[in-house]
């Protein structure tokens, strides 16, 4: 098989861009990738995760483990350095308030009861997360009417096969699991 003379150049490319990434540090190797948008930051290095403690409000970064040793099997339950509670992973996107600041921890703490984290790959972020009490509360309302429509969308369709309707009841308990959820902590607030 003859090599086309666009094979060819992509080939030279290709070793051409290989030599000058051997001859680059890994600094600038990744400054070239991250330009050029090829991967995400975390993929890029290892971060540390943000674990929260509730109790003392106080924030940890760890490295995971994994990134040092692949081999390892983490443990996923870590513990407050202070009180011994169980810290929470609030994720890598997080920062994580002063101790001072009561609110904040407040809302921090709510959105991690109805399972609201600040993980992301670090592409685009984790998206709109509220960080005053405010606009917590106006989140948490806009979020519950979208599990309410959501629980009523499913009772509308109409299903006759039982095993479909097996299914819809599930998601019904699951959407009033989650209107109820984000009510308690609604009214707590
Ligand atoms: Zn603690």
């Amino acid at each position: 098989m003859s090599i086309t003379k666009w094979n060819e150049e992509v080939i030279c490319f290709l070793i051409n861009r290989l030599l000058r990434f051997l001859g680059h540090n890994s600094g600038e190797i990744r400054n070239d990738i991250k330009k050029r948008g090829i991967m995400c930051r975390y993929a890029m290095y290892s971060y540390k995760s943000h674990y929260a403690c509730f109790k003392c409000k106080k924030g940890f970064k760890r490295r995971n483990l994994k990134d040092i040793n692949r081999d390892l099997v983490e443990s996923k339950v870590f513990h407050c350095p202070d009180c011994r509670s169980i810290m929470v992973n609030v994720g890598l996107d997080c920062e994580v308030p002063s101790k001072k600041d009561v609110k904040k921890w407040k809302v921090l703490e709510s959105l991690y009861e109805i399972g609201i984290t600040y993980h992301s790959c670090g592409c685009s972020g984790p998206g709109y997360i509220p960080k005053e009490l405010d606009e917590l509360k106006a989140y948490l309302e806009k979020t519950k009417s979208q599990y309410e429509h959501n629980y009523q969308s499913l009772l509308k369709e109409e299903i006759y096969d039982q095993v479909e309707i097996k299914k819809r009841n599930e998601s019904l308990t699951h959407w009033s699991k989650k209107v109820e959820e984000i009510q308690n902590v609604i009214d707590s607030l």
